[in-house]
Parts: C-alpha cells; sequence; structure tokens
C-alpha cells in the first residue's frame, strides 16, 4: 500500500495529526524513534483509517507516493536537525519535509535555505490547537514555497479547522512565514489570556466579586464584542470547585505562569523588527514576575501599599464590571493591532507579503485566539490596498470602539494604580494608545539628550536635514 503521507514523532501531536489525515481518507505511513509508540497508536486507533507501520525512516520514505510528504512532529529543536540529516540522504528531488513543530522562525529559514539547495522543499507549519485541535481540525499556517503548497495545500485544508465551511488554512509566504505568524499568534495569546487575568483580579480585589460570582461575569461577557474561546473556558476554570478543599480551584493552583517560549520568541523578535509590543511583551513580563515567587514572599513582608486607608473608598458596583469590560475589550483590540503591525514590519524585513486578512481569517477557529472579533478585524482589511489602515486601531470599527471604550478604560487603569492592584497589559495599552494619539511626545527631548551628551544630531520640525547644538560653552 502507497502512502500519501508519512509521520515521524508519534507523541500527542504527531499521533492525533496522523489520525486527522487518516480520518480524512488519507493513507499514512507512521514512523517513531521508538517502536512502542507508532504501535501503541496503531493499537489504540488503527482501525480508523488506512496505516503503514514502519519501523525505519528508510521504510517510512519507501511507502510514500512521489513526490514525497514527510511530516516531522519531533520535539522542537536539535532533534528536527537529527531528523532531516537522516531523511535528506533517502529523498528525491521535489520531495518535501514539512515541520509541524513550534520551530524559531529563524531555524526554519536556515533549514529551508540550505534543502533548497539540494532541491528538497521545507515548509515550517504553524499548527496551533494543541492536542484537541490536532486532532479535529486545528488551525495551520504553511510556510514554505508556493509550489509546495500546491501538493500539500490541499491535504493540510482538509484536515484543518473548518469556519462556515472555509477551511482555517492558506498559504502564509515563504520559508519561515509560516512559523512566523503561529509565533505571533501565540504572543496574541499570552496577553489575551494576561487581561483576562486583569480583569479578574480588579474584579476580585477592587470589587470584591468572588470566582463564582465572575464565572456569571464570564459567561455574560461571552455574549459581547468579546465572545471568544478563551473568555468562555474562563467562565469554566472559575466555576471549578477544587474536590479536596470544596474551595474555588482557582484559588488552590500556584500562582506561577509557565511559558514554553514562543511569547518571549515574539518579544524578541519584535524589538529586532522594532515594532512595538508592548501588550505582548508585558505579557510576558508578568508571568516572569508570577514566577519569582520566593521574591515576591520576601517583598509583601516589606513593602506598602502606600494607599491612604482613611481615603474614602469609590464604589467599584456593577458600574466598574463594565467598566474593566471595557477596559479589557480596548486593551485586547491594542494587543491584537499590535501583533498585526508586528507582522507587517517582519513582512519587510524578511521579504513576506504577508495578509493580514487572509491571516486574521486563519484565527478564526482550531486555534486559541478563536474570536468573534476575528470577523471584524477581517472586514478591516477587506477593502482595496490604498484604503486599508496603517494600524488596526484606526480602522472605522475599532475606531468607534476605542472611543466607546475610553473613559471607562481611564477609569480602570486609574482604580489599578489607586488600589494597588497590577494591571500591566490594561495601563501599557493605554499609554500606547496615547503614544500614537499625542501631536508631540517628549521624545524631542530624548533627542536633545542624545545630542547633548554623545553628539548624536537631531532633525527640525521647520528644516531638512540634521543639526547639533554645542550646547554648553563649558564643554
Ligand atoms: P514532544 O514531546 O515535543 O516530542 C516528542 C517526540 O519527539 C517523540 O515522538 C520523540 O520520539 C521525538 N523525538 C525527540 N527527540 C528525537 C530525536 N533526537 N530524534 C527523533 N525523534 C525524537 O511532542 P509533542 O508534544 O507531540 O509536540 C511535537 C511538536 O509539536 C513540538 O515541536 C511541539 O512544540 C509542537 N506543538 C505541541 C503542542 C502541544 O499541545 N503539545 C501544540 C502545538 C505544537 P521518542 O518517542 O522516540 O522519544
Amino acid at each position: 500500500m502507497t502512502a500519501d503521507i508519512g509521520v515521524t514523532g508519534l507523541a500527542v501531536m504527531g499521533a492525533n495529526l496522523a489520525r486527522n489525515l487518516a480520518r480524512n481518507g488519507y493513507t499514512v505511513a507512521l514512523h517513531n524513534r521508538s517502536v512502542a509508540k507508532t504501535d501503541a497508536l496503531l493499537e489504540a486507533h488503527g482501525e480508523e483509517g488506512r496505516f503503514v507501520r514502519t519501523e525505519t525512516l528508510a521504510e517510512l520514505v519507501q511507502a510514500l507516493e512521489r513526490p514525497r510528504r514527510v511530516l516531522v512532529m519531533v520535539k522542537a529543536g536539535a532533534p528536527v536537525d537529527a531528523v532531516i540529516e537522516e531523511l535528506v540522504p533517502l529523498l528525491d528531488e521535489g520531495d518535501i519535509i514539512i515541520d509541524g513543530g513550534n520551530s524559531f522562525f529563524e531555524e526554519t529559514r536556515r533549514r529551508e535555505e540550505s534543502l533548497r539547495g539540494e532541491g528538497i522543499h521545507f515548509v515550517g507549519v504553524g499548527v496551533s490547537g494543541g492536542e484537541e485541535g490536532a486532532l479535529n481540525g486545528p488551525s495551520i499556517m504553511p510556510g514554505g514555497s508556493q509550489e509546495s503548497y500546491e501538493s500539500l495545500g490541499p491535504m493540510l485544508e482538509r484536515i484543518a479547522a473548518d469556519f462556515h465551511g472555509e477551511p482555517c488554512c492558506a498559504w502564509i509566504g515563504t520559508d519561515g512565514a509560516g512559523h512566523y505568524v503561529k509565533m505571533v499568534h501565540n504572543g496574541i495569546e499570552y496577553a489575551d489570556m494576561q487581561v483576562i487575568g486583569e480583569a479578574y483580579d480588579l474584579m476580585r480585589s477592587v470589587a470584591g466579586l468572588e470566582p463564582a460570582a465572575q464565572a456569571e461575569v464570564f459567561r455574560e461577557w461571552n455574549t459581547t464584542d468579546l465572545a471568544s474561546y478563551l473568555i468562555e473556558i474562563t467562565s469554566e476554570v472559575l466555576e471549578q470547585e477544587d474536590e479536596i478543599t470544596g474551595r474555588p480551584l482557582v484559588d488552590v493552583i500556584v500562582d506561577a505562569a509557565g511559558q514554553k517560549g514562543t511569547g518571549r520568541w515574539t518579544a524578541i523578535s519584535a524589538l529586532e523588527v522594532g515594532s512595538p509590543v508592548t501588550a505582548i511583551a508585558e505579557s510576558v513580563f508578568a508571568r516572569s514576575i508570577s514566577s519569582q515567587q520566593q521574591l515576591r514572599s520576601q517583598t509583601t513582608q516589606v513593602f506598602s501599599s502606600g494607599i491612604d486607608e482613611h481615603a474614602p473608598t469609590p464604589d467599584y458596583g456593577p458600574e466598574f464590571v463594565e467598566d474593566v469590560r471595557k477596559a479589557l475589550y480596548a486593551s485586547k483590540l491594542v494587543a491584537y493591532a499590535q501583533g498585526l503591525d508586528m507582522l507587517v514590519a517582519a513582512g519587510e524585513e524578511f521579504g513576506w507579503d504577508l495578509d493580514l486578512r487572509s491571516i486574521a481569517s486563519l484565527w478564526r477557529a482550531g486555534c486559541i485566539i478563536r474570536a468573534d472579533l476575528l470577523d471584524t478585524i477581517m472586514k478591516a482589511y477587506d477593502v482595496p490596498a490604498s484604503r486599508r489602515p496603517q494600524n488596526l486601531l484606526l480602522a472605522q470599527d475599532f475606531t468607534e470602539a476605542i472611543n466607546e471604550c475610553l473613559p471607562a478604560w481611564r477609569r480602570v487603569v486609574a482604580a489599578a494604580a489607586t488600589q494597588g492592584v497590577p494591571a500591566p497589559v490594561f495601563s501599557s495599552s493605554l499609554a500606547y494608545y496615547d503614544g500614537l494619539r499625542r501631536d508631540r511626545l517628549p521624545a524631542a527631548l530624548t533627542q536633545g539628550l542624545r545630542d547633548y551628551f554623545g553628539a548624536h544630531t537631531y532633525r527640525r520640525i521647520d528644516q531638512e536635514g540634521t543639526f547639533h547644538t554645542l550646547w554648553s560653552a563649558d564643554r
């Protein structure tokens, strides 16, 4: 039996993608470094479709129709290079190696360039949606050559999540573009979760709403323009009781957020391409602060809140909760605007002509940041190129939404500061908005200082050219 595609690396993601392919009618050749995983998959799910069992990469390659397609789903990093090294001598010109793991985009660019020289297509594919998505339909972001997409695209589109008949899969751009877009998707996901956390903290610490009551609030919010997967599951997490203590489960979970690295990569790449993704970067830093538990427990004993205990406490009732909803929405818009801006900057840097409308469309199902908001984002870019907003916040729907949320957003950021509740993304997003909106920024003074101590020169508002001032007669 000749297989349509081979999958090597049958841990949870590879196994689920292989099953997804088989359930969609493809014959899938299976390989894993340790054969036990291959056999376990066949034993548990072998009846789901047509599988070809192989024990070595040579057998896997032999089982494939041409041009061969080999999906590599091993641990990101050195294992990907090890598998490529073993695979390449077994392949022919025109064959395709697909890396569906969470590889760093620069590594994908390096691998693609090196394999291009050997006539082999290397396609870095961003796959979002975790194990459940891999099995039932992920959001898929393929990079690599356009030519390889002709052979691979129909297959990926068939196993991708379906949004009202449209597959959540489209060619993103050459070499590492697919992995890059997946990385930024994860960065946005960090910010999305952080703003939810800030809303929860403010409603609990300032308005005194217990988790069970907040579960209702989030359920209600999921019927507004905030409607999204993450808001939906927030209500479920908040209403969960701990079986051992009977307390809200959220109260017995250690408050140190983990990270696997894609948020950090997003922030680093944003710094490199000069794109101010403050909401995403603050979300990464917020996780880092949460993990400094020893330092936090020390400083809790030492630092005071500085809150005037005699000052009358404002009424933080239902109106405050609605204010928080608006602050959350506005901050979320900023995070998406920044993520998409970063894609434009990266596109210029790496030579990708990224289609933001198409990218937003891929995130509507199968992935963690799926949200009603993405339809409005698509609409913003669904205009002739000359009318596309330079920043998402400039699209009419979003300008109106921000204007509507603005007074509440300011009140919430002020309440966070006066009540001593950290809200790094609510406040940095507002600062970003104010930074974009301001006609004059104190950067003029920064330039003056730079010229003073380092003769870095400055430009004037009324003349062309660069200028330097002899600031002090003593110098
Ligand atoms: P994983 O735990 O990242 O990797 C385990 C797999 O890699 C096993 O099949 C293992 O083989 C193989 N492997 C490790 N080192 C190897 C080497 N040197 N040579 C050959 N094979 C090697 O698996 P995963 O969680 O399924 O993730 C796979 C990829 O998808 C990763 O890049 C991950 O970041 C990405 N991803 C994961 C998720 C998720 O929710 N888990 C979501 C999106 C993307 P053995 O069985 O022989 O050890």
